[in-house]
């Protein structure tokens, strides 16, 4: 039996160190970056040196034969969830998914002409949208394709991962994805709570996803992954507490735990959500704590940010050997250096580049028809970038910097060159969020929370918008 802290979750009786938390969540509370690259999305420029890009891929090099991870992008859901911030078409509509595929199809065509087919595919992840969304017949002609243009792997090592919706799924879905070469398979769960499941427009009962999981677990996948999101309408310490629960006698492999992000000037459809039944910050550190005691408690370890998992999974000796990447789709295994997206809006980061496709759908449609690769944004990757994001990706996936190896590797003298964001980072040292000496900047325990903060000052694009553009629109960091 799972124990969840009680002093966290009776209102009354919050020890002077969770206050002390909560403070500090007051305190920190702004907007930012979540890092999952750097320079971050809002850096991508329609203007970026595409003929750079395809002259890099034109000439031989490792970079033809070194392992490449693949993300697939399949927009279409049946129903809208509201918090939902992804790049996603909600629609019922006949021949849709058809449509898509052909065009999808093409691209991998195109793509793979310009990558290359040697590129051992360690990794693929097919996200969405609602990946199945595509019918049996879809997913093995995507599946066939993809094989056709790239060197796919069937070896026990590789990590080809889907998403799944729970409420669309049947078991002979399950079965197929096994047979066509997925090894994992991440549920998204958001939250048990039946009052908040109605409030975000996703109902998907613990009845039904018990059986779900036993169906999954029968087919042997190496993994199985949950979504969870905290900072949902009516959520609380309570609610909390009985999804975790629920979460835990499910035994997941992998745990991730989202801070939802409410932008309704952004996203339309988290306007049907009423502001006044969100968590304040202070509540969200809590969920965030009880989320952290309970998972630790029952045995799983916290990795990254906001990530847990089991003791003998991948990702936890990834982290103890300095292997763990944080990428457009969270944390993951460092198993190759270069991401290839496919499909409408999906993000690359190749080279020195990152490329981002087209995120309107008919015009990925009229560029695929004309022959044209579909990146329409993008940017090339400078040497201060790549020190920048050194910085950034270490802290936030390792939770530490290692000062020497990044003075070695990048011949800089960082207490010198960083002077200003040392200056910047020692309230929070003083608040106990992180230790710096001479040889390492390390985040503790308490500072987890902060991660987004820590690695802000090193971003160096943050101040700097064009004139002619708004700045943009980052979530709360807590
Ligand atoms: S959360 Fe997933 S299923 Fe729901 S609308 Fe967004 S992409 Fe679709």
């Amino acid at each position: 039996m799972t124990s969840i802290p009680q002093d966290l979750v009776a209102a009354t009786s919050i020890a002077p160190e969770h206050k002390r938390d909560m403070d500090l969540a007051i305190k920190y509370a702004c907007q930012g970056p979540r890092y999952t690259s750097y320079p971050t999305a809002p850096q991508f420029r329609q203007d970026f040196p595409l003929d750079q890009y395809k002259a890099w891929q034109g000439k031989d090099g490792d970079h033809k034969r070194a392992p490449l991870s693949l993300y697939i992008h399949l927009p279409f859901c049946n129903d809208i969830c509201y918090y939902c911030a992804c790049n996603k078409i909600v629609t019922r509509e006949q021949g849709v998914a058809r449509q898509y595929l052909s065009h999808l199809e093409t691209e991998i065509e195109l793509q793979s002409q310009l990558v290359g087919d040697k590129r051992p595919i360690t990794q693929m992840h097919w996200g969405g949208g609602t990946p199945t969304y595509l019918d049996h017949a879809e997913i093995t002609e995507l599946m066939h394709t993809l094989a056709s243009h790239f060197r796919l792997l069937d070896k026990g090592y590789r990590e080809y991962s889907i998403e799944i919706d729970p409420r669309t799924i049947e078991s002979s879905t399950i079965a197929l994805l096994k047979g066509v070469g997925f090894n994992r398979i991440s549920l998204g769960i958001q939250d048990f709570d039946p009052l908040v499941q109605k409030a975000v427009n996703r109902i998907q009962p613990y009845k039904e996803v018990a059986p779900l999981v036993d169906c999954i677990r029968s087919h042997d996948f190496r993994s199985l992954s949950f979504d969870l999101i905290y900072g949902l309408p009516h959520q609380d310490r309570y609610t909390m507490s009985e999804t975790l629960r629920k979460v835990i006698a499910l035994r997941p492999d992998r745990i991730a735990c989202y801070n939802y992000a409410h932008l309704p000037e952004r996203f339309s459809s988290q306007r049907a959500i009423d502001r006044l039944t969100l968590p304040e910050p202070q509540e969200k550190l809590l969920l965030q704590q009880i989320i952290s005691h309970a998972l630790q408690d029952a045995g799983y370890l916290h990795i990254g940010m906001d990530h847990y998992v089991l003791p003998d999974d991948e990702l936890a000796l990834a982290q103890r050997e300095g292997r763990l990447q944080r990428n457009f789709q969270g944390y993951s295994l460092h198993m190759a250096d270069d991401l290839l997206g496919l499909g409408v809006s999906a993000i690359s980061q190749i080279g020195d580049f990152y490329l981002q496709n087209e995120r309107g759908l008919d015009a990925y449609y009229e560029m695929i028809d004309q022959g044209q690769l579909p990146s329409t944004r993008g940017c090339k990757v400078s040497s201060e970038d790549r020190l920048r994001r050194h910085i950034i990706m270490g802290l936030i996936s390792e939770l530490k910097l290692d000062i020497a190896e990044c003075n070695r590797q990048f011949g800089i003298d960082f207490t010198t060159k960083f002077g200003d964001e040392l200056k910047a980072l020692r309230p929070m040292e003083q608040d106990g969020l992180l230790d710096i000496s001479e040889e390492e900047i390390s985040v503790n325990h308490r500072g987890r929370p902060f991660l987004r903060n820590i690695c802000m000052p090193f971003d160096a694009y943050l101040d700097d918008h064009r004139g002619d553009q708004p700045p943009p629109r980052f979530s709360a960091t807590i």
